[in-house]
């Protein structure tokens, strides 16, 4: 059996410093942000390369936090990619803002910065590129936009942990992001959690206060706001895995240029293209292949999990249909969601477990 994720395997290899970790925080009962998140937040700024990181309890919380500290208001548009997670979209929601959609470049997967300025009206306010999969947008066409039109980058950074483009990390470039660090995340918590990440003093500032109840102090409470507050037990377990994510990456990185090398010619698939400007890190490794549901399911019977990200594109998903879209709107999306298929990933995967994984595609692909 070989599993499309294994968070077991990377537990095993930290389990002791995860419990020191843990019993820290139970020693010093500092169950809700306190020293544990503090110090992880300063990690994770310097990760990212930016100035300031805010941790919250989720990623989805992280981006609408983003949103609303860039001022993004009801009747304001947010120009975002047709093929995201959907939490990208319902953030743009949750401001009463309204999402406008644009479709994928077809070799990153990527917003098509090109589509975008044909887009933009007198409502428009902010660009959301996505780093999908864990491969950056290409920002310097999209920050070129924002800055001749007056708009905010808020960056969807949730896949892109420790990516760069252009030598820059994602999740720095533009004014505000948004990372998720779900379970299964490149950087995941044993339980929920995200963090806004800004360059801005000002934005970091008024998200600092958005996710404790809009405290400036304590029981002054000058914005109407939220508990999105981050746990001390995830501030503890992601504070540990700061010391292993550069490895788990390059991990990642290995496999993914196994596969490449396994799977180059090939006939019948598509490989992910790993643009000069970036450095990919691989949340998912996902092919595209024509009878994506038949092949899925001879790996299944062959003992090899995959997934899909994601099969329905946004435009098409039955709470958006206020949108107005319809299948054929943006066919870079809607192939990705009928071809993609994404293969086991995840550091610790073995080089022995890939060449099965190849040889079970090429069976499968022979079927
Ligand atoms: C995971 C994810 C989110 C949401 O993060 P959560 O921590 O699950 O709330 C948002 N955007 C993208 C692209 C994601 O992959």
């Amino acid at each position: 059996m070989i599993p499309f994720v294994d968070l077991k395997a990377q537990y095993r290899s930290i389990k002791d410093e995860i419990n020191v970790a843990l019993d820290e925080v139970l020693e010093n009962t500092s169950f809700v942000l306190g020293p544990a998140v503090a110090r992880f937040e300063e990690k994770f700024a310097a990760y990212a390369g930016a100035k300031h990181a805010i941790a919250v309890n989720s990623g989805t919380s992280a981006l609408h936090l983003a949103l609303l500290a860039a001022g993004i208001k009801p009747g304001d548009e947010v120009i975002a990619p047709a093929m995201t997670f959907v939490a990208t979209v319902a953030a743009i929601n949750y401001v009463g803002a309204k999402p406008v959609l644009v479709d994928i470049d077809p070799v990153t997967y990527n917003i098509a910065p090109f589509k975008i300025e044909e887009l933009i009206t007198k409502n428009t306010r902010a660009i959301m590129p996505v780093h999908l999969y864990g491969q950056s947008a290409d920002m310097d066409p999209i920050l070129d936009i924002a800055r001749r039109r007056n708009l905010v980058v808020i960056e969807d950074a949730a896949q892109a942990h420790g990516a760069e483009y252009k030598g820059r990390r994602c999740g720095s470039m533009g004014d505000i992001s948004g990372f998720s660090f779900y379970p299964g995340k490149n950087l995941g918590a044993y339980g929920e959690g995200g963090a806004v990440v800004t360059n801005r003093d000002d934005l970091a500032k008024t998200v600092r206060m958005l996710r404790d109840w809009g405290q400036e102090k304590k029981g002054v409470h000058v914005l109407k706001a939220f508990n999105y507050r981050m746990e001390g037990f995830q501030g503890a377990v992601l504070g540990v895995k700061m010391n292993h994510i550069e490895a788990w990456t390059e991990g990642r990185r290995r496999a993914a240029a196994t596969y490449n090398r396994l799977l180059r010619g090939v006939p019948g698939i598509a490989l992910p293209a790993e643009m000069p400007y970036a450095r990919h890190v691989y949340h998912v490794y996902g092919i595209l292949v024509k009878n994506r549901d038949a092949v899925a399911h001879e790996l299944q019977d062959a003992g090899i999990g995959t997934n899909v990200h994601y099969p329905n594109p946004i435009h098409l998903q039955p709470c958006l249909s206020e949108l107005g879209h319809k299948r054929g709107d943006f066919p870079n999306a809607e192939r990705l969601a009928d071809e993609e298929l994404s293969l086991p990933m995840y550091p610790e995967l073995t080089d022995e477990q890939i060449t099965q994984v190849a040889a079970a595609l090429g069976a499968a692909l022979n079927a």
